[in-house]
């Protein structure tokens, strides 16, 4: 895969599918054959983001890490701006930072819909805009944000993520018509059942009915999500914006 960026901002990249999308752009090099620097973002967990630099690193990669919770704007301006005085631009943003609060809808509380929302839909719109700004200036750059099958389908107990899943969906597709123009391109990927943190916590019997509504018999791996994202960001994508990659296992087709 060609890329023809020099860096990249991963959100939530200290675990799961956010750690796997981080390790696999550290092995790729651009067109002046540099490593791409990761930037790893986290917001507590300084030993995983610091274990993951080191892998990147022992692979011959370059990676940096980034402290901001993106659920604050003024913290995620301050690490996009960080990345911008270090190298001199950002040619790449994974929003993949998410949460999950499930409950059957009659008793979610308005503060759990909206706590979901600040997480996964208004940080994603905080990190587009702001490499909006600077993509726009350099002409180039691309941008992938994690939606869901659940933006797709819905789910039992999961309006809240639904509504937010399904918000980074049309929300990219705008971003994608107002970055074009300045060669700046916006896509979704929306992963089905993937074996992470986030998925363990479901019940087993609900995994097992999940199971046999996929095609492929499987959870997917974070590395698979990781191999979408970097698809689209990478030049082999030049053409494609505003669309969304499904890594379902064939779930919801
Ligand atoms: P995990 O729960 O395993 O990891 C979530 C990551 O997001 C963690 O690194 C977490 O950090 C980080 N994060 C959460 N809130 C914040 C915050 N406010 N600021 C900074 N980082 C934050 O989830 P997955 O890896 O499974 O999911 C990654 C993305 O993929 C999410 O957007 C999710 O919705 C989406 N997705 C996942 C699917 C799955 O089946 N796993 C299916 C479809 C979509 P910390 O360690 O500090 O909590």
């Amino acid at each position: 895969m060609e890329f023809s960026g020099h860096n990249v901002l991963v959100t939530g990249a200290n675990r799961g599918i956010g750690r796997a999308i981080a390790l696999l752009l550290g092995g790729y090099r651009n067109r002046d054959s540099q490593p791409l620097k990761v930037w790893i973002n986290y917001r507590a967990d300084h030993k995983g983001a610091d274990t993951l630099k080191g892998e990147i690193e022992n692979l011959g990669g370059r990676a940096a890490l980034v402290k901001f919770d993106v659920t604050c704007e003024e913290e995620f301006i301050e690490g996009v701006k960080t990345i911008v005085d270090s190298d001199g631009g950002l040619s790449y943003l994974v929003n993949n930072a998410g949460i999950v609060l499930d409950k059957l809808a009659v008793r979610m509380k308005t503060e759990e819909f909206v706590r979901v929302l600040e997480t996964n839909l208004k940080s994603v719109f905080v990190g587009c805009r702001e490499a909006l700004k600077v993509m726009s200036k350099q002409r180039f750059g691309s941008v992938v944000n994690l939606s869901s099958v659940i933006a797709e389908k819905g789910n039992l107990g999961q309006t809240n993520y639904a509504a937010s899943k399904g918000g980074v969906i049309s929300m990219t597709k705008s971003f994608a018509y107002e970055g074009a123009l300045r060669h700046v391109r916006f896509n979704c990927v929306t992963p089905g059942f993937i074996a992470t943190d986030m998925s363990a916590g479901l019940d087993d019997a609900l995994k097992a009915d999940y199971l046999k509504n996929i095609p492929l018999a499987r959870l997917g791996e974070a590395k698979e999500v990781a191999g979408a994202v970097a698809f689209l960001l990478s030049d082999l994508a030049s053409y494609i914006t505003g669309e969304t990659l499904k890594v379902n296992g064939g779930l919801y087709m």
